[in-house]
């Protein structure tokens, strides 16, 4: 079989990030790349999570992309739709439609060390394709994950899972469990309990909430932001900005982060007037150690004649509902199931095969790690985004993103522009970060003793960046080409005492 052309990049995903990498390879002149996405549509969290109540913690003036404006905000804070709407909108705007290759699900990823190619493969019988470059741009929260509750095959009821919400089942008049009270079940809890005959929410861990308040976005605003650019980017640069000094209280273990604490605390004792509820709400951990939660109307829908917070451990599931350790089986309709994703802190999201036959989730079975977050020694050519140490605590995702597709795009157009067959990051360089990001998580919340999803269960955190978003935006300015193995011609690799050196 004939070998297809090489791309010059193969995007792996079309959700923000492929869709914002797209953007800026078009933007730097490169062309010819392709998104694999495994939907068939375009939109990644936005398509997926659809579940009622579906929103952003962050502002939509700074949940966007700062090179592709939206004056039409409908709120300060959007739903699911409207920023489903904003990507569809982005994909027609830059012209991308005819780049996606939908229904295509990547499987395994291979590099050709003599060509400088990567081999990606598909499931199915589809093609394979060939790239100078990829980057993998997956999604974070990309895979739902059922929790691994004993008996959960034995219940008989519906179940429905928040990220995979079954929008033909009418919930009105069932009697409905949500497990979890994490980010998604505090959107779903006030939505579902106007629906549902009774709604009992089954907490694990009481969570930090702090009030949201969302105001529609008046016609006088829109025009000014359509007018005149600059007044929507200065109010992005405020939202920013606030976020930026909200860090001090929620990346850090500061006395400011008692300052979030007394306006968590304060925003409870307003909304839930019934100490022993109260009691059963208050978090013991320290405020940003697991992700903040931000409602108005969590506390309030808990309240209601029809909803009830259970807080006893769940023992099992059975057929008809959930057995709770001491004892009572509690019977449901339908368990809603907000138990969040299979974030891959260990392994990789897909099989990735690097120089001299290396196994990314060989080297990552402890945890993941990577140089700025975006690439791995041993892996040339290959661009993570919401890669490894990446994760922001107190501001937009998209803040992060766009400065990973500003480097990635920087290092793709290097490849091509000096016909590199490899761009490898060196590994002394990759060390000496990783030291550095390990030692700055120490202080920082997420590591302050508590258990979440941002750590294995060795308490390795691969997944926050401890740091101000400039920061992170700050190291990733400029690809500095000195932290990198260049070849263009694959068959001298390995001569060069740098090169043995990185791959050691
Ligand atoms: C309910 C919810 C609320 C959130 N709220 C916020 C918030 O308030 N603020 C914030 O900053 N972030 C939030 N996030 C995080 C959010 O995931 C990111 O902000 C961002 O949308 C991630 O974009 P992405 O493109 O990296 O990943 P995704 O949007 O997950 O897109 C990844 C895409 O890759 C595709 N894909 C995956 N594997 C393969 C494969 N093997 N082959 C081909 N295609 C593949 C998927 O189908 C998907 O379309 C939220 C996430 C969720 C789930």
């Amino acid at each position: 079989m004939s070998k297809s052309a090489p791309l010059d990049v193969a995007i792996i995903g079309g959700g923000f990030a492929g869709i914002g990498t797209a953007i800026r390879l078009k933007q730097k002149g490169i062309t010819d790349f392709a998104i694999f996405e495994r939907d068939t549509r375009v939109g990644g969290t936005w398509r997926d999570n659809t579940y009622p109540g579906a929103a952003c913690d962050i502002p939509s003036r700074l949940y966007s992309y700062s090179f592709a404006p939206n004056p039409d905000w409908s709120h300060t804070y959007s739903g699911s739709a409207e920023i489903l709407g904003y990507v569809e909108s982005m994909v027609e705007e830059f012209g991308l439609r005819n780049h996606f290759r939908f229904g295509h699900t990547v499987t395994n990823l291979q590099f050709d060390e003599e060509a400088g190619l990567w081999t990606v493969t598909f499931d199915g019988r589809k093609p394979k394709v060939f790239a100078r470059s990829v980057v993998v741009a997956s999604g974070p929260l990309a895979n739902a994950s059922l929790p691994n509750i004993k008996g959960i095959d034995t219940y008989e009821g519906h179940k429905v899972h928040s990220a995979k919400w079954d929008h033909d089942y009418d919930f009105a008049g069932k009697k409905v469990a949500v497990v979890g009270t994490g980010a998604s079940a505090v959107q779903i809890v006030p939505e579902l309990v106007k629906q549902a005959e009774s709604v009992k929410v089954f907490q694990r861990t009481a969570g930090w909430v702090l009030p949201r308040v969302n105001r529609r976005t008046n016609s006088v605003s829109k025009m000014l932001y359509r007018q005149f650019p600059v007044t929507e980017s200065l109010a992005r640069q405020a939202w920013f900005w606030g976020h930026e000094s909200v860090a001090l209280g929620v990346v850090w273990n500061t006395p400011l982060t008692r300052v979030v604490e007394t306006v968590g605390k304060a925003h409870l004792r307003a909304q839930v007037k019934d100490p022993w509820l109260r009691r059963q709400l208050t978090p013991d951990f320290r405020a940003g150690c697991k992700r903040l939660l931000m409602t108005s109307d969590y506390y309030p829908a808990l309240q209601k004649d029809n909803c009830k917070l259970i807080t006893w451990p769940i023992a099992t599931l059975s057929p008809k509902g959930i057995r709770t350790v001491e004892g009572i089986e509690h019977q449901f309709d339908c368990i809603v199931f907000a138990t969040g994703f299979d974030v891959s802190k260990t392994g990789t999201p897909i099989p990735i095969v690097g120089r001299h036959g290396r196994v990314l989730s060989d080297e990552w079975s402890k945890g993941a790690y990577a140089y700025k977050s975006v690439a791995v020694s041993g892996y040339p050519n290959l661009y993570l985004t919401f890669g490894p140490n990446s994760g922001p605590g107190h501001s937009s995702a998209l803040v992060y993103m766009e400065a990973q597709i500003d480097y990635i795009t920087d290092a793709v157009r290097t490849v091509l522009d000096k016909n590199l067959t490899m761009l490898d990051v060196r590994r002394d360089v990759q060390d000496r970060y990783n030291a550095d990001i390990q030692q700055r998580l120490e202080s920082t919340t997420w590591n302050s003793g508590c258990q979440s999803w941002y750590l294995t269960e060795d308490g390795f955190n691969a997944t926050m960046f401890p740091g101000f978003a400039t920061q992170y935006a700050h190291q990733l300015r400029k690809l500095d080409l000195r932290d990198f193995v260049l070849a263009s011609d694959a068959t001298k690799l390995g001569n060069r005492p740098s090169e043995r050196a990185a791959v050691s």
